[in-house]
């Protein structure tokens, strides 16, 4: 009986025991769906000595279970209890599922970042190709006639060492490595001159790379087609006479040279009274070939000039008054454009009326706008009688008086050239002419004809109105020796002035033009004036025409003063309806009194032309018009 109470009780105790474990295994996969919190309430609660509890329904409250070993009170082998072991068991599988939710979370984040960085990138892909295609698509044109200079952007070249160095290589390639020069001297000579008035401010920064000589227009083309692609300023240079800083380099680049290779006289066309010539061929070279034929070529600047330039400044001369300027002895003109294309301004007849005047647009544009290498130019029959006469007057104002009265009375001298009694002085003082002159004001005529006759009644119509404006002498030629002697004072004018020049000193020749009628005026005030500010100076001009000069010689300090002198003789002749430049041009400094001269509509125009040409500013950039506003106090008061 006791035996089977036993045997009873043993098979209740294993039910309980079935049960138990089943208990656990359900508790054990409640837990794992439990959250941290819930786990960390659990494991606190599972720490803690369990309470004494009603209920039997809810896993949490229920007494830890015990696993039913025999002969144990519910430890394992390795001694851990049932409850450790269960325990152990969430936390790990806990862990594992944080981890794994770590891991999801990161590869969520990585992922989202990624994708991130791939929309920015194809966002910028697509906005290049749209600016790429946008640059492609024709840009609608800018609908204003002018170009004021607030509208203006500064030109952006390139002039780095490495673009230069491959630029070099290019040119090199070209035009050969004895025809690309850096020697400091070859830099020295192509920007600058003693007679130069102004020189570029930055001297250093402005520096050219390199000189580069070309033997024809198709290598010029090839040179400013690499200088376009590369953003590189160019500067032409012919026989560097001229005087306003016209070729003064602004802003690095390199200058092509044209006298080297390009100085020939191509073809003449006698019957035709025209020659076609390189820009390198010097006028009075190309005077000495047309002698023999009986021809001569009219406009006469300093010597040394070179037609290429001549044109570069629409130069002109003492023959000026009986010829004309430069705009009226060239028929047609090739001319190479900033992008390196060629174009021929028109063909060889005497006249034309077809569409725009380019040959006259390119005559005094100073190679802003394209560079002359080919010109058709007409020539004069070169008369069969000359002479000079020479007339001194008691004044400056009874000379510009007699040069006011020959014209008016439209005597057809040849040319009529004024010299004040300073500038007669420095003829005497520098020694250079046979003959010792009167330290008076003069005026000089040249007379031409086709008789000995005619030229007889020139020279008496001449010396009767010398008389009547109180002449003090005059004389004339009466031989090609006598002529040449008269004539010889006129020639030196400048060099003699140089001649006077003590070490450091500096030459400014300054040059403007006024109605003729308004001529004595001008002189006589322009005079008054170097005297009152005291600066050493000279007048010569070439009168029949207008046109003077102030020759200043200036120690460093009286720069300054040298300054103020010019700009009031400019403001002046303004004033008096006259230009800022009769023949010099206007190159580096004449450009802010165009304005005042032309107004600002007229100059913007000028600078529309320009940027529609050469819209990169590659061409002698920051002569004859501005194309980048000037810095705050750069441009001085009217
Ligand atoms: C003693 C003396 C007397 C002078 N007397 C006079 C005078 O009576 N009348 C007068 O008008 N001038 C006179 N001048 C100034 C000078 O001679 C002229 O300005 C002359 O026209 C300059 O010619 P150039 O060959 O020396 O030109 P450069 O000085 O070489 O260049 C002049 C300008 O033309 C540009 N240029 C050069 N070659 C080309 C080209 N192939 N294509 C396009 N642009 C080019 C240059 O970049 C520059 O802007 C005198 C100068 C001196 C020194």
């Amino acid at each position: 009986m006791i035996h089977h109470q036993l045997g009873r009780k043993a098979g209740l105790v294993a039910a309980q025991a079935r049960d138990t474990s089943r208990r656990v295994a359900s508790l054990s996969d409640t837990l794992s769906v439990l959250s941290p919190s819930a786990l960390t309430a659990h494991r606190t609660f599972a720490s803690k000595p369990p309470t004494p509890s009603t209920s039997t329904t809810s896993a949490s409250t229920s007494p830890p279970p015990r696993r039913p070993v025999a002969g144990t009170s519910g430890a394992n082998a390795d001694g851990r209890s049932f409850r450790g072991q269960m325990l152990e068991s969430i936390s790990s599988r806990m862990a594992r599922e944080q981890a794994e939710r770590q891991r999801i979370a990161s590869e969520r984040q990585n992922s989202a970042s990624t994708r991130n960085a791939a929309t920015t990138f194809m966002l910028f892909c697509v906005g290049v190709a749209c600016y790429y295609l946008g640059t492609k698509m024709p840009q609608d044109p800018s609908p204003d006639s002018t170009l004021p200079l607030g509208a203006t952007r500064p030109p952006r070249h390139r002039t780095n060492a490495a673009e230069l160095e491959a630029a070099w290589a290019d040119f090199v390639a070209i035009v050969g490595a004895t025809n690309v020069s850096t020697a400091p001297t070859d830099i020295a000579s192509h920007v600058s001159s003693d007679w130069s008035s102004h020189k570029t401010t930055d001297e250093k920064a402005a520096q050219p790379f390199c000189v580069v000589y070309p033997s024809s227009t198709d290598e010029v083309s090839r040179i400013l087609k690499i200088c376009h692609t590369r953003r590189i300023p160019v500067i032409g240079f012919s026989g560097g006479t001229s005087l306003e800083g016209n070729f003064a380099p602004t802003r690095g680049g390199i200058v092509i040279d044209f006298a080297r290779h390009m100085d020939r006289l191509l073809t003449l066309h006698k019957d035709d009274l025209d020659a076609v010539v390189q820009p390198g061929l010097g006028w009075e070279t190309l005077n000495e070939l047309l002698q023999e034929q009986g021809l001569f070529f009219p406009p006469d600047p300093g010597p040394g000039a070179q037609i290429g330039g001549m044109i570069g400044t629409g130069c002109s001369g003492t023959n000026a008054y009986r010829y004309g300027t430069m705009r009226d002895w060239v028929l047609s003109l090739t001319v190479v454009l900033a992008d390196g294309t060629v174009v021929k301004t028109r063909q060889r007849p005497r006249k034309s009326s077809a569409g725009y005047d380019l040959t006259r647009l390119i005559i005094g544009s100073e190679g802003t706008l394209g560079l002359v290498t080919e010109a058709t130019l007409k020539l004069a029959v070169r008369p069969t009688e000359t002479s000079v006469a020479v007339a001194a007057f008691p004044d400056i104002r009874a000379a510009a008086s007699c040069a006011a009265r020959v014209v008016g009375e439209g005597i057809p001298v040849a040319a009529i050239e004024v010299l004040d009694d300073a500038q007669m002085a420095c003829i005497n003082a520098a020694g250079s002419t046979t003959r010792r002159w009167a330290e008076a004001p003069t005026l000089m005529f040249k007379f031409a004809g086709s008789s000995a006759r005619a030229v007889r009644e020139q020279i008496d119509a001449v010396q009767a109105a010398a008389k009547a404006a109180r002449s003090v002498s005059f004389d004339f030629a009466n031989s090609p020796e006598e002529q040449a002697e008269l004539w010889s004072a006129r020639k030196e004018a400048l060099w003699s002035a140089i001649a006077t020049k003590q070490p450091g000193e500096r030459v400014w020749t300054g040059d403007v033009a006024v109605p003729i009628s308004r001529l004595p005026d001008a002189i006589e005030e322009v005079q008054a004036d170097l005297r009152r500010v005291g600066l050493r100076g000279t007048i010569v001009g070439h009168v029949g025409d207008g046109n003077f000069h102030a020759i200043l010689v200036y120690a460093p300090e009286q720069r300054p003063a040298a300054e103020e002198f010019v700009h009031r003789m400019v403001k002046r002749a303004v004033e008096l309806e006259g230009t800022v430049t009769g023949e010099h041009g206007v190159g580096l400094v004449k450009r802010d009194y165009l304005p005042h001269e032309l107004s600002e509509e007229t100059v913007a125009m000028m600078r529309k032309i320009k940027a529609a040409l050469d819209p990169l500013c590659l061409l002698n950039c920051d002569k004859v018009v501005r194309m980048q506003k000037p810095k705050a106090g750069e441009i001085g008061e009217w």
